[in-house]
């Protein structure tokens, strides 16, 4: 599974390589330069990473990675680290792009069950506008057992807004026998799971064949408001909107569904990304600048950061990796093709 060390020619990703010379960098120590033995191509062993072409040194962007996810803004990173914040937000974003070839991890991992559940979280973005008009919405989906943030994404709170989020969700359905999403009452998550992946149920029957979600798929959203009418029977406490396989377990016993973890883990999100926690007029300039923090956030905190209770990193707490990655290996990882 793991080959991080491994690297690959940039040209047609083969992993047939020798090292053909060393050289010096300013900042940077030796490094090497290999040959692809399948197009001869020459390359530095940091091409296609963070670092190609950077001249800093790779502490001091580790530095600012490690200052901004502790919440210090912008400019405030900039002045201690005697960096503009144009740098910054630069290295901010070539370690952002990251998150894709990490997560992958995830994608090809097998899970016997997982639990998702999902929340919304809001800032203001620009300038303030009406809430239904802002960018500032973030749609985040975490596993309920380990807080793994699963994808989170922001954006207007429309129909795109919830495919992009639900997409990621899809990715884990193929490799999970069981997978149960919740939803705190936000009803379109449900909706784009089963417009995404819903499939043929073949009955045999005559007639048009109805659609279910894939075996194995849950979707349970939590009914809001008042439980006890006056008179009138109590409502179940959560409510299976879509149409299930035949064959999916229903093994989800109700006190699984009420603790909602998300929560908790938003006030942690609040208090170590700037962009929530200011109080200035603009938290985010713009919608890009506000992705590219959550981004880095879901790195940090899936890959590099112990969890405080357990001590661990999420993505080797729940088995996709092996030991926790440091800031300085994933700037230095070659993105996947
Ligand atoms: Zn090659």
């Amino acid at each position: 599974m793991e080959k991080l060390s491994e690297i690959k020619c940039p040209k047609f990703g083969s992993p047939t390589t020798s090292i053909l010379k060393q050289y010096q960098t300013i900042h940077n120590g030796a490094r090497q330069l290999l040959i692809c033995k399948d197009c001869s191509n020459c390359f530095s062993e940091t091409s296609n990473t963070p670092m190609e072409k950077l001249k800093s040194p790779i502490s001091k962007i580790a530095s600012s990675l490690k200052l901004r996810s502790e919440g210090l803004g912008l400019r405030a990173t900039g002045r201690v680290l005697r960096s503009n914040k144009c740098t910054i937000a630069e290295w901010e974003k070539l370690f952002a792009n990251q998150k894709e070839t990490l997560m992958l991890y995830g994608f090809c991992h097998q899970f016997v069950s997982l639990i998702f559940e999902s929340d919304e979280l809001y800032t203001v973005v620009g300038k303030r506008k009406e809430p239904m008009e802002s960018e500032g919405w973030t749609g985040v989906i975490m596993d309920r057992a380990s807080r793994f943030i699963v994808e989170q994404k922001c954006g207007k709170k429309d129909s795109s807004l919830f495919n992009n989020v639900m997409k990621t969700v899809c990715k884990y359905v193929d490799k999970t026998g069981d997978i149960t999403f919740l939803s705190d009452g936000e009803r379109r998550y449900g909706n784009t799971l089963f417009e995404l992946c819903s499939t043929e149920l073949r009955t045999g029957k005559v007639g048009r064949p109805s659609r279910t979600l894939p075996k194995g798929v849950k979707v349970r959203i939590k009914n809001k408001g008042n439980q006890n009418h006056k008179r009138g029977r109590k409502r179940p406490k959560y409510q299976a909107p879509q149409r299930e396989h035949p064959d999916t377990e229903q093994n989800l016993p109700d006190s699984e569904i009420h603790a909602n973890h998300v929560e908790a883990q938003n006030a942690a999100i609040r208090r170590r990304n700037s962009t929530f926690r200011r109080k200035t007029n603009t938290y985010a300039k713009t919608k890009e600048d506000l992705q590219r923090t959550l981004d880095v956030h879901q790195i940090i905190h899936n890959f590099v950061r112990p969890h405080w209770t357990t001590g661990k990193v999420l993505s080797v707490a729940i088995g996709i990796i092996s030991k926790p990655l440091t800031l300085e290996t994933i700037l230095t990882m070659q993105k996947a093709a």
